[in-house]
C-alpha cells in the first residue's frame, strides 16, 4: 500500500551551518514520536553529506531539490544525480514550480533528469501543477494531466511505482493561499485515476501522491484527512522544526 509522507522543501534558506541545526532539531523532535507518515527533509546540495551525518536514516529521510540533467562532464555549476547519491541522499524534487518557471525546465529535461535519478536509487518526488490562470479558465486538469504524460509516461509500471508524486498549485505555494481540501482531493483523485488508466489499479492505488501549497499545521489534518491526499510537500513550515513537527503529527 502506499504511503503517508512529510517532506520539507528548504528552498534556497539556510546556511550550512542554520541547516545543520534545524536537521538535528528535527531528528530530536522524531525521536519522541511514533510517525505515522515517513519524514523527509530536501536541503540545498551543500547541506546534504553534512546532514546525513546528523540524522537517523531511520527516522527520517534526506533529499535534494533538483539534480543535473546530464549524467557527469561539462556542465559547470550542475550538480549529477549520483553525485546527490553519494552524500547519502535518498531522494530528490524534481519538476517543483519555481524550476520550471524561473529556469525553464520543460518535461524534456525532467524525463532525463527522472532517468538519472532513478539509475542512481534515487526516489524522485516529481512536481506538478496548474497556475492561476488555468485554474481560472478550467484547464487544470488538462495541464496536470499532461505534466504527467509528459514528464512520465515514458516510465515502465516498475519505474513509475518508485515516483512520489506532488501536486502543488503554483496559485498557493508560498502565498498563504492553500487549496481547500476539496480541492485538493478532486485533483488528487484526477491523478490517480491519470495513473490508472495508463498504468492500471494497483499501481495507481500504491503511488503517494502528496499536497503542496502554504501547508501548515493548522490546515495539515484537514487536507491529510482526504483519502487521495497522502501527506504534503511543506516549504515555508518546514523552516521551523515546531512548524514542521506540527505537521508531521497531523497524520
Ligand atoms: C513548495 O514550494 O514546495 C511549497 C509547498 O511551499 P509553501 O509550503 O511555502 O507554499
Amino acid at each position: 500500500m502506499r504511503k503517508n509522507i512529510v517532506a520539507g522543501n528548504w528552498k534556497m534558506n539556510t546556511t550550512l551551518p542554520e541547516g545543520v541545526k534545524l536537521a538535528e532539531e528535527v531528528n530530536e523532535a522524531l525521536k519522541g514520536v511514533n510517525a505515522n507518515c515517513d519524514v523527509i527533509i530536501c536541503t540545498p546540495f551543500t547541506h546534504l553529506a553534512s546532514v546525513n551525518a546528523v540524522i537517523d536514516p531511520a527516522k527520517l529521510g534526506l533529499g535534494a531539490e533538483n539534480c543535473a540533467d546530464h549524467a557527469k562532464g561539462a556542465y559547470t555549476g550542475e550538480v549529477s544525480a549520483a553525485m546527490v547519491a553519494s552524500t547519502g541522499a535518498k531522494y530528490v524534487i524534481l519538476g517543483h514550480s519555481e524550476r520550471r518557471q524561473y529556469y525553464g525546465e520543460t518535461s524534456e529535461t525532467l524525463r532525463e533528469k527522472v532517468a538519472l535519478a532513478l539509475e542512481n536509487g534515487l526516489t524522485p518526488i516529481f512536481c506538478i501543477g496548474e497556475v492561476l490562470e488555468e485554474r481560472e479558465n478550467g484547464t487544470f486538469n488538462e495541464v496536470v494531466k499532461t505534466q504527467i504524460e509528459e514528464g512520465l509516461f515514458n516510465l515502465s509500471a516498475d519505474d513509475f511505482g518508485k515516483i512520489i508524486l506532488a501536486y502543488e498549485p503554483v496559485w498557493a505555494i508560498g502565498t498563504g493561499k492553500t487549496a481547500t481540501a476539496d480541492q485538493a482531493e478532486d485533483m488528487h483523485a484526477h491523478i490517480r485515476a491519470t495513473i490508472a488508466a495508463k498504468y492500471g489499479n494497483e499501481v495507481a492505488d500504491n503511488t503517494s501522491i502528496l499536497y503542496g501549497g502554504s501547508c501548515k499545521p493548522s490546515n495539515a489534518a484537514e487536507l491529510f484527512a482526504k483519502p487521495d491526499v497522502d501527506g504534503g510537500l511543506i516549504g515555508g513550515a518546514a523552516l521551523d522544526a515546531e512548524s514542521f513537527m506540527g505537521i508531521v503529527k497531523a497524520f
